[in-house]
């Protein structure tokens, strides 16, 4: 799947785009290059790539537009987006992610982990979760019928919520998530919570983790990744 996936760049700075084809390239990827929105998106359209990286910033529509468009569109919408921004440019971060964007770095970035973002994403496709699996990661080992949590074998009692928090986020380790997403995710979207009993809810699961609280990443500004296994 790797090797040979097209992937397809929105970005306006030549050097830039430059430096992530070269990467890309080089481990294996095939690589289109647009340099405004309006052009991506007839790119996107004519030649479907397994994977977007969009700039925001860009002459003409706005990166989130695309991003819209592209998710709002049954012929895009299964694509996925790694969104290129911009350090202060957060607000907008949230709002792709919850557009559908599956991840974002934060110029400038290293190309390494742009290349390994990317594969992480691509590889996202491929799995889909069992219900009734056992989760192991890390030193974590949730049974998901029973609803049981063990942190290195010792069983770790949970609110309901709690559950279904770790749950969402170790079940798609280096996925970043929103705190409107977590809400969604969690509660159901009519649930009146609020950014805040978010950061609570992460707060007292961590406490209950110990140690390993520490898997559960802040992403400032932005909301929690649960830290993928190396
Ligand atoms: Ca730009």
């Amino acid at each position: 799947m790797a090797h040979g996936s097209h992937i397809h760049i929105i970005e306006d700075e030549s050097d830039i785009y430059r430096l992530i084809q070269f990467n890309l390239e080089n481990s294996g990827y095939s690589v289109s290059i647009s340099v405004t929105g309006e052009k991506g998106l007839e790119s996107i359209r004519s030649a479907p790539p397994d994977l977007v990286l969009l700039d925001l910033m860009l002459p003409g529509i706005h990166g989130l537009d695309i991003c819209r468009i592209l998710k709002s569109d049954s012929k895009t919408n299964k694509i996925p987006i790694i969104i290129l921004s911009a350090l202060g440019e957060e607000s907008d971060i949230v709002k792709g992610l919850e557009l559908g964007a599956d991840d974002y770095m934060t110029k400038p970035f290293s190309p390494k982990v742009l290349v390994a973002r990317a594969k992480a994403v691509l590889r996202r496709g491929e799995r889909s979760p069992d219900d009734s699996e056992t989760i192991k990661i890390h030193e974590f080992n949730i049974k998901h019928r029973e609803r049981i949590v063990e942190v290195a074998r010792a069983e770790v009692e949970l609110t309901h919520t709690e559950y279904k928090l770790l749950y969402l986020l170790a079940t798609h380790p280096g996925w970043v998530y929103t705190r409107n997403q977590i809400i969604n995710e969690v509660h159901g979207d009519d649930y009146p919570v609020t950014d805040r009993s978010v950061d609570v809810q992460v707060v007292g699961l961590r406490k209950k983790l110990g140690g390993s609280g520490k898997h559960i990443k802040t992403i400032r500004g932005v909301g929690y990744r649960f830290e993928p296994e190396k």
